[in-house]
C-alpha cells in the first residue's frame, strides 16, 4: 500500500531529468517522528521525501535528541568552537523513504527530546550556534551511501531563526573566501514571531568576524538596538520562502511582520509563499496506524459515512463522554499559546455549553492555559474533555472522530491541522488569516461549494457567529454536510505540488549566482 501511495504520487509530479537533479541539505532543529514540538516537525520529515521523488539527493541534518533505533553512528568526529570551547559533535545516518537523516549527536542536544527549546537564552543560542556551524560543513564530512554530498549544484534549506546562521555562515567560512560559490540557500519562515533576540554583545557567541554585525544589528521601538539572528538570517539568504502565500503578505505588514516587516519589505523581491503539504502516508485515513485499535477503524471517502461514526464512537469511548452519533463533536489540537486563540474558546463557552455538542481538546504549553482548558473540563465534565499533554495518537484519533475541527488562531503562517482535518472528512472553522485563509474556502450554501467555516476577526463573538452556522448546517443539512467532507477529503493536499515550488525557488536562487 505504501508502494502505491508513492508511485501514484510520482506519477503526479514527473520527476525531474537526471541531469537537473541537485544536492538538498535541509537543516531543521525538529524532524518529526523522532522530534517534534509544531508545524516545522511535520515539515522535515516530509518535504524531503518529496524532493527526493522528484529524483533530488535528498538530506535532512537535525539533532539527535536521543537514540534513535533507524540511525547508526558513521565513526565521525569533530570538534567545533562554541564560545571559545571545543565542542564535539558525533554523525549517526539512516536512509529511509529515499532521503539520508543525518542526525548530530552532542550533550548539548542530549535529553532534550521533549524540550526541543528548553533551556536559559545563552544555552540555546549556543546550541543553534554549533548546529549550525556544524551543519553548514555536513556535505564535506558526512559519507552518505560512501559519497560526500560535496558542492555540486547543491542548496541548503534552513528553517527559522534555530538554523538562521546557516546562510551567514555559508556566507562568511566559504564564499567570502571564494569557496562554495555556487552553493545557495533558502530560509524558510514557518514562524516569524520568534527571532533569536538577545543583546548586542552576544554576537561573539557566533565566532564570526567583526563586521558581520552589521547584518545582525537591529533597532525597532519594543526591543530598541539589539542582535536579532532572524534578520541576518532573512538578509544572507539567496532566497526566503514562507509557508502560505497569505502570511508572506502578513511578514511584511506591521502588524504581522513582529517588527521585521520593513527587512521583509526590502527583501521582498527574494520572497516566495508555499503552502506546505501533509505527510499523505501518516496523515492518511485509510492507513493511519493509530486507527487500528482501540474500536476505530481505517476509512476512505467510500467508507467515509461508516468509517467515521465509527472512529467517532470509539473516541466518545475513549474520552469517556456519551457515546451519541448526532451530537456534533467538536476537536481542538495545538500549542496552548496566545497564538492559537484557546482564549476565544473559553470566552465562547458559556454559549458553546448551551448547545448540544461535545469538545475534545488537546494541548500543552503555557502553564496557565494548560490550567484554564483542566478548569473547562472540571466544570462542563459532561460535554467537555481536555488532555493536556502531547500525544500523536490522540490528535490522531481526535481528527478522525471529531465532526469539526476548532482553528481560532490569532496568526497561523499555515497550520497544518485544517489540512489533516480536511483530509480526514472533519470540517474545519477557522479564523482567515494567514494559511488557514489559503487553505480553507469558506462554504457557500447557494452554490454548494467551499470547504468550512471561516471568521474575518479574532473575536468571540464573530467564531460563535461561523461555529453557529456550521452547527446548523450540521444538524439540519445532511447533504451540504456530506459535500463539505467530500470537497475536503477529494483535494491533493500531499507535497508534490509544494515541492515542484520549492524545486523553482532552489533553481532561481541558482541562477542568481
Ligand atoms: P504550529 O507549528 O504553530 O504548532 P501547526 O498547525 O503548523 O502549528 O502544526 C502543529 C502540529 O503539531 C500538528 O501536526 C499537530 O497535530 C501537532 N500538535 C500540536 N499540539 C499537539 C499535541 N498536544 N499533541 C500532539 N500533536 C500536537
Amino acid at each position: 500500500n505504501e508502494a502505491d501511495i508513492v508511485e501514484s504520487e510520482g506519477e503526479k509530479a514527473p520527476p525531474l531529468a537526471g541531469e537537473n537533479a541537485m544536492n538538498v541539505i535541509l537543516a531543521a532543529v525538529e524532524c518529526a517522528p523522532w522530534s517534534k514540538a509544531g508545524g516545522l516537525g511535520d515539515v522535515a520529515g516530509s518535504l524531503p521525501k518529496a524532493l527526493a521523488r522528484r529524483g533530488h539527493r535528498v538530506m535532512v541534518v537535525a539533532p539527535r535528541y536521543s537514540n534513535y533505533a533507524e540511525a547508526q553512528e558513521i565513526g565521525l568526529r569533530k570538534q567545533y568552537k562554541v564560545d571559545g570551547q571545543d565542542m564535539e559533535v558525533t554523525y549517526y545516518h539512516a536512509f529511509i523513504d529515499g532521503v539520508d537523516f543525518v542526525f548530530l549527536d552532542s550533550p548539548n542536544f542530549r535529553n532534550l527530546q521533549n524540550n526541543v527549546y528548553g533551556g536559559n537564552r545563552m544555552d540555546i543560542l549556543k546550541r543553534m550556534v554549533l548546529f549550525c556551524k556544524a551543519a553548514a560543513e555536513v556535505p564535506w564530512h558526512v559519507p552518505c551511501g560512501g559519497i560526500c554530498y560535496g558542492d555540486g549544484n547543491l542548496a541548503f534549506i534552513a528553517n527559522d531563526w534555530h538554523t538562521a546562521l546557516l546562510p551567514v555562515y555559508l556566507k562568511a567560512y566559504y564564499r567570502d573566501n571564494g569557496l562554495m560559490k555556487f552553493t545557495r540557500s533558502v530560509l524558510v519562515i514557518h514562524n516569524i514571531a520568534h527571532q533569536g533576540r538577545g543583546p548586542l554583545d552576544e554576537f561573539r557567541y557566533t565566532d564570526l568576524p567583526e563586521h558581520y554585525i552589521d547584518l545582525f544589528k537591529f533597532y525597532d521601538p519594543v526591543g530598541g538596538e539589539h542582535l536579532n539572528i532572524f534578520a541576518a538570517g532573512i538578509k544572507a539568504a539567496d532566497r526566503i520562502v514562507t509557508v502560505s502565500h497569505g502570511y508572506a503578505w502578513e511578514i511584511k505588514t506591521s502588524e504581522g511582520g513582529w517588527g521585521l516587516h520593513g527587512i521583509m519589505n526590502e527583501n521582498d523581491w527574494k520572497l516566495r509563499g508555499i503552502v506546505n503539504g501533509i505527510d499523505t502516508k501518516d496523515w492518511n485515513p485509510k492507513f493511519d496506524v493509530h486507527l487500528k485499535s482501540d474500536g476505530y477503524t481505517n476509512y476512505t471517502i467510500e467508507t467515509l459515512q461508516h468509517g467515521k461514526r465509527q472512529c467517532k464512537a470509539a473516541l466518545q469511548r475513549e474520552l469517556g463522554l456519551p457515546v451519541r452519533e448526532d451530537v456534533p463533536l467538536l476537536g481542538f489540537i495545538g500549542r496552548l499559546d496566545h497564538q492559537k486563540g484557546i482564549d476565544l474558546i473559553a470566552e465562547a463557552i458559556p454559549w458553546l455549553m448551551g448547545q448540544d455538542v461535545q469538545l475534545a481538546m488537546l494541548g500543552t504549553g503555557r502553564p496557565d492555559l494548560e490550567d484554564m482548558v483542566k478548569q473547562l473540563v472540571s466544570q462542563h465534565s459532561d460535554k467537555i474533555r481536555g488532555c493536556v499533554g502531547f500525544s500523536v495518537k490522540m490528535a490522531h484519533r481526535i481528527t478522525a472522530g471529531a465532526d469539526i475541527l476548532l482553528m481560532p488562531s490569532r496568526f497561523e503562517p499555515c497550520g497544518l491541522n485544517q489540512l489533516y482535518a480536511m483530509n480526514y472528512g472533519t470540517i474545519p472553522v477557522v479564523h482567515a488569516v494567514g494559511g488557514l485563509r489559503d487553505t480553507v474556502t469558506p462554504f457557500n450554501p447557494f452554490e454548494e461549494s467551499g470547504l468550512g467555516w471561516t471568521f474575518d476577526c479574532a473575536e468571540t463573538n464573530k467564531l460563535i457567529n461561523a461555529l453557529g452556522n456550521c452547527l446548523m448546517t450540521f444538524k439540519q443539512f445532511k447533504h451540504s454536510w456530506e459535500g463539505l467532507q467530500r470537497r475536503g477529503m477529494m483535494q491533493d493536499l500531499s507535497w508534490d505540488k509544494a515541492a515542484q515550488q520549492y524545486e523553482e525557488v532552489l533553481v532561481a536562487a541558482k541562477y542568481q549566482w
